[in-house]
């Protein structure tokens, strides 16, 4: 029997979901691009699933473009407004144009700073990495104990060629909530693009993306509960990018390859649910999450609850077992069935301490000691009983060995 405390990893596909895409996988296979019948209504269930996405952050639906994920919504963002800014300094750097002429200094200023933190996912920081190679300057900002970036930081940081921010709405690790709406007002306030991750907050956190000021949003299916390799980005209407994918016209020239149908449609019905049982959702494994640690601290001595208690993840638990290889935990707890996370799920096979925990102070022993614990929908409380009990046990055989 398998006991799953991983929600941030990854989540079950939800039985609604699956039975949504079901004819997309079998007898309603068009290619959305064909003319014909079947095309047609792939067609439509894309335009359908798009207005669902849209409907759960409060966007136009003509601001959402499906993506093969996360990872890949997070690339199209940051390379898609920077090598639009690119082209602009392209432009405006050739000495043969008029501008150069007319000793303009405002058009003169090269745009190519991008600000963002320390704690972003690899999807980010990585392709971040790569911008830099591509004359791109980045600041990577620091964070406090909790997690949290400060605001003065960033706006001292903020320069004339600054032209994106970046800053995930919720970390994968230690589930702590960034201040967006402060982040998008002061972006907006300099007229500077702000782009967050939202991958984790999503379905967790209620997100209005006009209420908020958020200029674009990356999210992703498989964290809730439709299937992997599908995801969405949101981009602001009057916001120009370019397509970092070439080929076909799909997605409004914005996204090149021929759609994930059926992921799409399960995208779309997965956003309608979350929008649906947000509430319950947000009770339910809030209330298991802070069950699970009232316990494991009065049962535990030596631990330490790691990230913001007050702008948390609803259900996230993100543990050090002081004095505890966390490895061996997790392996002792894997056998009783448990599954939860040595750091991120896509560095847990990483011998490196994770970033995220180094950035928030942790040294290297500590954070080798650390488990993260997330909480999903079909958790139930007896299940986290269990989890409580077996961690005692493990935790005991571990100290002793
Ligand atoms: N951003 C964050 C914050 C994540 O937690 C993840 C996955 O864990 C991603 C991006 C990547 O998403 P995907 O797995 O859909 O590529």
């Amino acid at each position: 029997m398998t006991f799953y405390f991983d929600n941030s990893a990854t989540t079950k596909i939800k039985p609604e979901v699956l039975k949504e895409m079901m004819p997309y996988l079998t007898e309603e296979y068009g290619n959305p691009s064909s003319l014909y019948g079947i095309g047609r209504s792939a067609k439509k269930a894309i335009d359908i699933a798009r207005d669902k996405v849209a409907n759960l952050i409060n966007c136009d639906k003509n601001e959402i473009y499906f993506t093969g994920g996360g990872t890949e919504s997070d690339n199209t963002a940051l390379k898609g407004i920077a090598y639009r800014a690119k082209e602009k300094w392209n432009k405006k750097f050739d000495n043969k144009t008029e501008e150069i002429a007319e000793n303009n200094t405002k058009n003169k200023i090269k745009k190519n700073h991008i600000i963002t933190s320390k704690i972003e996912h690899h999807a980010i920081l990585e392709t971040c990495k790569s911008l830099e190679k591509e004359e791109f300057d980045i600041t990577y900002l620091d964070v406090d104990k909790d997690g949290m970036i400060n605001l003065q930081e960033l706006e001292n940081a903020i320069k004339e060629e600054t032209f994106l921010i970046s800053i995930m709405f919720a970390n994968n690790e230690i589930g702590t909530i960034e201040p967006i709406e402060k982040i998008a007002k002061l972006a907006k306030h300099k007229n500077i693009i702000f782009h967050t991750d939202a991958v984790q907050a999503i379905g967790n956190v209620p997100i209005n993306v006009k209420e908020l000021g958020i200029d674009m949003l990356s999210l992703s299916g498989h964290k809730i509960h439709a299937p992997k390799g599908v995801g969405a980005l949101y981009v602001r209407k009057d916001i120009e990018f370019d397509s970092f994918m070439k080929g076909g016209h799909q997605e409004r020239n914005k996204r090149a390859g021929t759609e994930n149908l059926a992921g799409i449609v399960g995208l779309g019905k997965a956003c309608e649910l979350a929008k649906e049982n947000m509430e319950y959702h947000i009770r339910h494994v809030r209330g298991l999450r802070d069950y699970f640690i009232e316990q494991i601290s009065k049962n535990i001595e030596n631990i330490r609850i790691n990230g913001s208690m007050e702008h948390r993840l609803p259900g996230n638990a993100n543990i050090s077992f002081i004095g505890i290889d966390s490895t061996a935990l997790l392996l002792e707890l894997d056998k009783q069935g448990i599954c939860c996370s040595s750091g991120s799920a896509c560095n847990s096979r990483e011998a490196t301490p994770s970033h995220v925990l180094t950035a928030i102070g942790l040294d290297s022993e500590m954070a080798k000691s650390t488990l993260r614990f997330t909480f999903g929908e079909f958790n139930t409380k007896t299940e986290v009983e269990y989890l409580i009990q077996k961690i005692k046990q493990c935790e005991t055989k571990l100290k002793i060995i």
